[in-house]
């Protein structure tokens, strides 16, 4: 049953207010919004909808289990999966362009490769549809203040800011959170962020004739290479996203790839059977940002039963477990249960919240750092092939 027949309408009708309208903001917003709840929602950015937006390349996300199941409590799991391609296994190449393929699972097993811009549009159409929740674009937090429970806003269509007050705030504003900015300076708060040296960048392998896909469409293609890796998810349209996660600094390294022929020269060696699939190799490469890779924790992630922290600004983890969006999605399953369970008790719902996640997001965030080894190096070894084999026998 959905979370949309089985919340009893509440009678609590202070706004809820939430800072940050990508996936698990307006996520949260709906499963709130479902609960009887009105709420507002600030997201910095244009509409990504909008002409307004300048919507970049797009970008893939492993949706696996735990985001399936939040997707299903508001009813909208089928939708998704419409536009959502099943990775039934990982394909490694080798640097002779050879395949060895691991399933990730029995038969029907998989995780879903779905674009990111297309996941956020399509919760935000989902919000349109509520009559209960607001989404104001363009509107950048610049500081929450606690004690006054207000919120400065600035407006960037209109250049001014503009002061709001809150009465339960839930910062879902990523990994660089200003509302966990505020409770940063509150006493007792613990947090700590810790980069990679390694950096990544997203690059294309383009669509064959007809929107075919040039490589297997329904897997997770890796290219380890010990010390760095390169990894590809199918879209729609038969091109794929590849994310090159290689070191700053180093021997083979994006110190040491400055110029178009060095990076030809570099993907012609180590990524030989890639590279006549990227037409746009060189261009991508030194247009494409090179981003940095951050583990978030901290602790606790709510102040009495006023403000509480979800997704990335709680949790942010590395990329390598395919699961960052899908345990933001996962904190709005247990929010939404907690709600049921205690109406509107927010003091116990944000203190039960925040017990139970805190261990598994703790988790996650190791076994995601302890996965790039296993991805850039590990599935490569023989050894490791070979026990695969016995495993899924
Ligand atoms: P975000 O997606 O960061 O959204 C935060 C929102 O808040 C944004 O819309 C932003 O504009 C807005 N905002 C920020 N600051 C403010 C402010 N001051 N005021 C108002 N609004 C603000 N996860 C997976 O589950 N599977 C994957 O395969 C996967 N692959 C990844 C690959 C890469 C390369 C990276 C970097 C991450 C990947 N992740 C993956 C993680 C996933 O992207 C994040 O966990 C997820 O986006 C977190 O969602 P969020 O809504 O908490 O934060």
């Amino acid at each position: 049953m959905s979370a949309a027949t089985l919340a009893t309408p509440n009678t609590d009708n202070e706004p809820m207010t939430v800072v940050g309208g990508g996936l698990v903001g307006s996520l949260l917003a709906l499963y709130l919004a479902r609960h009887g709840h009105t709420v507002q929602v600030f997201e910095r950015r244009p509409d990504p909808r909008s002409s307004e937006s300048l919507e970049g390349r797009s970008i893939n996300l492993a949706l696996s289990d735990r985001g399936w199941r939040a997707l299903q409590g508001i009813g909208v799991e089928e939708a998704v999966r419409e536009v959502a391609i099943p990775l039934y296994r990982r394909v490694m190449h080798d640097q002779r362009g050879q395949l060895t393929m691991q399933p990730y699972g029995h038969a029907e097993q998989a995780i879903y490769s779905v674009s990111r811009a297309g996941l956020n549009k399509r919760l935000l159409d989902l919000v349109d549809q509520e009559p209960r929740v607001e989404v104001l674009f363009n509107q950048q937090c610049r500081r929450v203040d606690l004690r006054s429970r207000t919120l400065e806003m600035f407006d960037a269509a209109a250049g001014n800011s503009q002061v709001h007050t809150y009465r339960h705030l839930f910062g879902t504003d990523g990994a660089y959170s200003s509302v966990r900015a505020a409770m940063q300076k509150t006493d007792r708060f613990n947090y700590s962020q810790q980069y990679l040296n390694y950096g990544y960048k997203e690059l294309t392998i383009a669509a064959g004739p007809n929107n075919s896909w040039a490589i297997e469409k329904n897997a997770l293609h890796i290219w380890p290479r010990g010390q760095y890796m390169m990894i590809a998810l199918p879209n729609l349209d038969g091109s794929f996203n590849c994310t090159l996660f290689f070191p700053y600094e180093g021997p083979n390294s994006f110190e040491t790839l400055l110029t178009p022929a060095q990076v030809r020269g570099f993907f012609e060696e180590v990524f030989p059977d890639a590279v006549p699939l990227m037409p746009e190799l060189e261009q991508e490469f030194f247009e494409n940002p090179t981003s940095s890779l951050v583990t978030v924790r901290c602790y606790p992630w709510s102040v009495a039963d006023e403000v509480l922290l979800l997704g990335d600004a709680s949790h942010a983890i590395v990329p390598f477990y395919g699961q960052g969006m899908n345990a933001g999605f996962e904190d709005c399953t247990i929010l939404q249960e907690l709600m049921t369970r205690h109406g509107d008790n927010w003091l116990t719902i944000f203190q039960e919240f925040q017990q139970q996640r805190k261990p598994n997001a703790d988790a996650m965030a190791d076994l995601a750092v302890y996965n790039f080894e296993e991805m850039r190096d590990r599935v490569a070894d023989p050894r490791f092939l070979l026990q695969k084999k016995i495993e899924s026998k």
